[in-house]
């Protein structure tokens, strides 16, 4: 996925301010953060959306949120709450088409989101 800005920010192409990398999962500070702690979980893998997983991802996406729990407490956020988003497709307001995880806090959240 030669265009993709994820895969680029995965291969160093564009820096990035790295929270945590794995063998399957690179971890990042989001470039316009809506919370005081906002950081994006990308699998390593090029997957376009929610809408173009298969089984074979099931690990990855499991990992994603042992992950992001670790990140959640290694950044103070686990005690008082946070949030996990993923946006899929147009109407959910997705921008980046390379399948990722918000983790959010540090703030209060309203429901349902807007
Ligand atoms: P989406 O709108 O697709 O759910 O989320 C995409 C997120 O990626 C946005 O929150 C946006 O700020 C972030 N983002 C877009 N380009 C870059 C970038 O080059 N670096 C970083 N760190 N975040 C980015
Ligand atoms: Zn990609």
């Amino acid at each position: 996925m030669e265009e993709c800005i994820f895969c680029k920010i995965i291969k160093g192409e564009i820096p990035s301010e790295k929270i945590y990398e794995d063998d399957m999962v690179l971890s990042f500070k989001d470039i316009e953060p809506a919370a005081p702690v906002h950081v994006l979980i990308i699998p390593k893998k090029h997957i376009g959306s929610i809408n173009d997983l298969t089984e074979d991802d099931s690990k990855i996406i499991a990992h994603i949120y042992l992950v992001a729990k670790q990140i959640a407490a290694k950044l103070g956020i686990d005690e008082k709450g946070y949030r996990i988003v993923t946006n899929c497709g147009e109407e959910a307001g997705q921008t980046v088409h390379h399948v990722h995880f918000h983790l959010l806090g540090g703030r209060s959240f309203a429901w349902p989101p807007g």
